[in-house]
């Protein structure tokens, strides 16, 4: 968003010695840990909305391992030590989230009873088999279901199998962002839309509707909206919709959250019972991508029809909610950190691609680390597209 001049009124200047622009979980478990590391360090988070008003609050809370493509595809790809290693990453994640709230855990709603990916034809059911010996040569607990299980533990129809990630969590999303900010005392500054910045020898220069901030260092936060920032990531993160529905809440019916169709749709059931399904983004490729959070008539139908097809039970609740959240999807689906070219003050870090639950509480983290001079992985260092 830009401001025009008859609207601009910046009668307040905040002087701080970080700023982080984004208030998702990359921002906050950023300021998070930049806290942790110095806490005698004066940290805003700049959001223009409410805490988590982008993806972080509009998502499934599936804090699961790995990356937007089943093990097997990930190990095609980079050869098998460097898919573990990606696939290690997101499981410090979790464990980062158990170290430092673990002990909230009823609070945050979060429970570790593993994740299940479902395969839907054979084809699919070969690749989740090759994932499960490939995992278990790493020691990854991971449990291979047939058809019956999958109705006994699940009360879902039409799949020829799956695997269960055993170590898996669910979360809510918005509460895990919270505690971040309650427990680490940075100022959040929320409706405050950042029309620009400015980067001078002696620190970076905010500019929002009514208050500018001035800071020695920035941390650009925002994932799918980084290119309304700055065109350095035009090429680098692509916004892309996904939506999900709500039905009214039953008793309890499933042991933990699925995932289905090559890691496309997905279903679970809240602690309060409610069934949460979302996906199909690739019905609607075009114009799917983009900024506005809408949803449309094509997903939500197909969304109705997946509970038909595969929790036929369920086909009469009533929809109680829906909704779309536009996530930052990076050009070869692994996360990035990184500074601006040139001895920039400023950094960031984006590219969830559909996993920042279960990634960007690390990857805060390993952002803490550059700007400390402390070394990365290769794999999420933004240095690879230069
Ligand atoms: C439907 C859906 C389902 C998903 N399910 C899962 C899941 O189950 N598990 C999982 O791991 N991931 C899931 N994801 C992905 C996950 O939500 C994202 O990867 C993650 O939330 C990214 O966090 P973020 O903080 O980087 O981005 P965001 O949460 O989008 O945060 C960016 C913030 O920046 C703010 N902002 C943008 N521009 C400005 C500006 N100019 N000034 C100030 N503030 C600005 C936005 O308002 C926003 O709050 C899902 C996403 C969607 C949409």
């Amino acid at each position: 968003m830009s401001y025009s001049f008859w609207h601009t009124k910046r009668s307040e200047t905040k002087e701080y010695d970080i700023c982080v622009i984004g208030g998702g979980i990359s921002g906050c478990s950023t300021a998070y840990w930049l806290k942790k590391e110095d806490p005698s360090l004066k940290i805003a988070v700049i959001e223009k909305g409410e805490i988590a008003a982008g993806a972080t609050g509009r998502n499934a809370g599936f804090v699961t391992s790995g990356s937007v493509e089943h093990f097997n595809r990930l190990v095609t790809l980079h050869g098998k030590d460097k898919a573990y290693e990606i696939w290690k990453f997101s499981e410090d994640n979790l464990a980062l989230i158990k170290q430092e709230f673990g002990d909230q855990e009823a609070e945050i709603d979060f429970v570790q009873n593993g994740t299940f990916s479902l395969a839907s034809d054979n084809r699919e059911m070969g690749e989740l088999n090759e994932t499960a010996k490939l995992m278990s040569s790493f020691d990854i607990p991971v449990e291979v279901l047939n058809e019956g299980d999958i109705e006994k533990r699940l009360n879902a129809k039409n799949f020829v199998g799956g695997i269960k990630y055993e170590t898996d969590a669910e979360v809510n999303p918005v509460k895990l962002t919270q505690k971040m900010v309650d427990s680490s005392g940075v100022d959040f500054f929320p409706h405050h839309e950042v029309d620009s910045y400015e980067e001078g020898a002696d620190g970076v220069t905010i500019f929002t509707q009514h208050t500018t901030f001035k800071c020695e260092m920035l941390v650009l936060a925002t994932n799918a909206y980084l290119p309304l920032l700055s065109s350095y990531f035009d090429d680098k993160i692509f916004a892309t919709k996904g939506q999900i529905l709500v039905t009214e809440p039953i008793e309890k019916c499933m042991e933990a959250p699925c995932y289905a169709h090559f890691v496309l749709d997905y279903f679970r059931q809240l602690p309060t019972g409610h069934l949460l399904i979302g996906g199909f983004r690739q019905l609607e490729k075009e114009t799917q991508v983009g900024y506005s959070d809408h949803t449309s008539q094509v997903i939500q139908d197909a969304l109705a029809d997946f509970i038909g097809k595969h929790l036929p039970k369920f086909k009469d609740l009533k929809i109680i909610n829906r909704w779309g959240g536009i996530m930052g999807f990076s050009s070869d689906g692994q996360v990035f950190v990184g500074s601006m070219p040139g001895n920039s003050r400023v950094f960031f870090l984006g590219g969830f691609t559909a996993h920042g639950i279960g990634l960007a509480f690390h990857t805060g983290k390993a952002l803490v680390d550059l700007i400390y001079g402390r070394p990365v992985p290769d794999f999420i260092s933004a240095r690879r597209f230069n």
